[in-house]
């Protein structure tokens, strides 16, 4: 996840480099339940309005919260399925708030009601995220149900009315890109904390032509909006978070960005993207699926690390007889093809490792999303 407000800041106001923070432990993305009322296109769970067998009971998933909590671990976010229709959600999340983990909730939006927004706002959840695919019609498209844009707007309005931070959740597709500025001005007309992009953790083609590309200069784009967005809202003193998620390239694309507009600045944002380094998966993030699987992140479903029924999530996490795990830990990683070759491994890290092996066959083959050029991936005249 790169945290752009966070590093647009550090061009507004520079702050010292301070030594790096080790977390203590992963974030833990934790996918309660599968069950959803909506159907989306692009669902990583390929949820459905039904009860899926062998999922966690409440007692288990207290008994893994107990472990994740002696292990450290700062962050929960909690997703599904939709989580709201977790009839147990809001005793989970009290427990999970009583204990000092920063809770977050993961949602569609069209569950957030007036019959139920007390009792959200009670919880007092770190953030709710809300997925929008686009405006009206297109998010109905991708989500399948018509009038599913209105009742998740309605619900990031009511949160909004309590008080709660907020934040749109978007996943940047070649068929919705086009309300992608509808929805920044949407963030701005509501006053809506935060913006996640996310990229479609799409396959794609090993080898492809970064130059023609149509998705690439559709992404690039899209970053360039986010950027130039980003900036003026809080040059402008409005305190907005930009992040985005599952293309850690986007952050070397950033720091061509700030080469172009602010070249004396380039060596210190260098330095700061450094220090964060990239991808984390399998390292400062995991995922646990509703049936207890532990997996590197939420779109290694298919690769299954241990189950929490059968063993604690701490002990899971640190076994890297795993190879992958082995791989993900290692300083740097094993990288081959472009990425091996990357000037900007120490900013990106490799980025996504699943649509390598999902194109390839191999962990840790070039990631098959990157979508700068080779000058940007070889250019050494930036900041050094
Ligand atoms: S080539 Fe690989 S390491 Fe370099 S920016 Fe692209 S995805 Fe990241």
């Amino acid at each position: 996840m790169f945290r752009l407000s966070q590093y647009m800041r550090e061009l507004l106001a520079p702050t010292p480099l301070k030594p790096a923070r080790k977390p203590p432990a992963p974030v833990v993305i934790w996918n309660l339940i599968r069950r959803c009322n909506l159907t989306c296109k692009h669902c990583y769970t390929t949820s459905a309005d039904i009860d899926f067998p062998g999922e966690l009971t409440t007692p288990e998933i207290y008994t893994v919260m107990d472990d994740l909590k002696a292990f450290k671990v700062p962050v929960l976010i909690l997703s599904g399925g939709e989580p709201l229709l977790h009839p147990d959600i809001f005793a989970i999340s009290r427990r999970a708030k009583d204990m000092g983990f920063y809770v977050a909730l993961s949602s569609n939006g069209t569950k957030i009601s007036t019959d139920n927004i007390d009792e959200i706002a009670a919880i007092n959840y770190h953030y709710i995220g809300v997925s929008l695919d686009g405006i009206k019609d297109t998010h109905d498209q991708f989500r399948r149900v018509k009038g599913s844009f209105d009742e998740a707007l309605r619900g990031v309005q009511l949160c909004l009315d309590k008080g709660i931070k907020v934040g749109i959740r978007f996943t940047l597709t070649q068929d919705n890109a086009h309300d992608f500025p509808a929805l920044l001005q949407l963030m701005d007309d509501y006053d809506i904390d935060k913006f996640y992009l996310s990229h479609l953790n799409y396959g794609g083609r090993g080898n492809r032509n970064r130059k023609d590309d149509a998705f690439f200069e559709i992404t690039r784009q899209a970053m360039d909006l986010m950027f130039d967005t980003c900036y003026e809202l809080l040059k402008a003193g409005k305190d907005r978070e930009f992040v985005t998620g599952n293309n850690d390239a986007d952050a070397v694309y950033f720091l061509h960005w700030v080469k172009q507009r602010f070249p004396d600045q380039v060596a210190h944002i260098q330095a700061k993207l450094e220090q964060w380094g990239g991808n984390a998966s399998g390292v400062n993030v995991a995922n646990i699926d509703n049936l207890g699987n532990v997996h590197p992140d939420t779109f290694w479903w298919h690769y299954d690390l241990g189950n929490v029924k059968q063993r604690p999530f701490s002990e899971i996490w640190l076994d890297t007889t795993d190879p992958l795990m082995a791989g993900l830990k290692q300083v740097p990683r094993p990288l081959e093809g472009r990425c091996g070759t990357c000037n900007y491994q120490a900013i990106c890290n490799g980025n996504t490792r699943v649509r390598a092996a999902q194109t390839t066959g191999n962990y840790w083959a070039e990631d098959p999303g990157c979508y700068l050029t080779e000058d940007e991936i070889k250019a050494t005249d930036l900041g050094l």
